[in-house]
């Protein structure tokens, strides 16, 4: 069965009467191309992987192929009789739905990945997260991946091209915000191609890219508290026009004499802005200012 066939795809969802909800992000793959190319450079013979929204399976059916084992986790239970004849073949995957495994949530946003890797790929060399994402949530599941710390080598998923462009930017540059350096911190970024919307049914408003996140072995700097490296990297970005002495000191309440100092110390002049600084630099600011808080 071609999955990546519209009339196949139709004919499939017609029979058991689906009809695709907006709110769960439903447009389904129909680019024959796509799939192959993000399950190789996802994974590999001893690769585990996870799926988030498998859909009718047409990733899934590559990933499992290419893969040592796939954990597909599913939200619309609607989709669970499809799943079951396009997955028929493929005998290295298991589809997490809430009745599936009571000890899993069919939510990727609230399961126990790290329960679920400990569980299910304790023989593989590598796990990785591949999934052609519903993008309401493509920053808090990215985000969530991240910070949940989770033994991962890779994240390889699509999400919206502006999103795509603005993860993987380079910090420091016009086109980062905070969630560039929130990533960055944890993964090497890198965009791989772009799929227009005709690729997808039904076709989305926006045109999308797969994107490959390399997880780091330890994070890219190494602040002195972390939590509150983040929230000044945020302030920073909160309001892009403003200068860092502005911004920050508006969104953390922090006094603008300790901001003048953080910067003299770095050599910067008063006037920076948050998006014009490296990850280096953010870090010795959010160092500085928090040093100066505790006293
Ligand atoms: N992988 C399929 C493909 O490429 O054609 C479907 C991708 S579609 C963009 C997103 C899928 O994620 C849908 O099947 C949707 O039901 C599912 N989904 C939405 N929210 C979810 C969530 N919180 N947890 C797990 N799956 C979810």
């Amino acid at each position: 069965m071609n999955l990546a066939d519209i009339s196949t795809v139709k004919k499939l969802l017609q029979r058991e009467d689906f009809s695709f909800k907006k709110s769960l992000g439903q447009n389904f793959l129909v680019d024959a191309s796509v799939c192959p190319a993000m399950a190789a450079a996802a994974a590999d013979k001893n690769t585990g992987v996870i799926e988030i929204g498998p859909g009718i399976g047409v990733l899934t059916v590559q990933l499992c192929e290419i893969a040592k084992r796939v954990v597909a986790i599913e939200l619309d239970e609607r989709l669970k009789n499809i799943l079951a004849v396009t997955l028929a073949d493929c005998g290295n995957v298991e589809v997490v739905f809430a009745e599936a495994n009571f000890s899993f949530i069919s939510d990727a946003m609230k399961i126990d990945l790290a329960a679920l890797i400990k569980e299910k790929f304790a023989d593989c060399k590598k796990v990785c997260v591949c999934a052609n994402l519903p993008y309401y949530i493509t920053s808090p599941v990215i985000m969530h991946l991240l910070e949940s710390r989770l033994p991962l080598d890779n994240i390889t998923v699509m999400v919206q091209d502006e999103a795509a462009d603005r993860i993987c930017a380079t910090v420091g540059r016009r086109e980062a915000g905070a969630v560039t350096a929130a990533v960055d911190y944890f993964a090497q970024a890198q965009k791989l191609f772009t799929v227009g919307a005709e690729g997808f049914v039904p076709p989305p408003k926006v045109k999308s890219a797969v994107i490959k996140l390399r997880i780091r072995k330890t994070p890219k700097v190494t602040p002195l508290n972390e939590e509150f490296f983040f929230k000044f990297v945020r302030a920073c970005f909160a309001q892009r026009r403003k200068t860092l002495l502005n911004t920050v000191s508006n969104t953390l309440h922090i006094e603008k004499s300790v901001l003048r100092k953080a910067l003299a110390e770095a050599s910067l002049p008063e006037n920076t802005r948050g998006e014009t600084l490296d990850m280096q630099t953010l870090c010795r600011l959010a160092d500085s200012v928090y040093r100066e808080k505790q006293g």
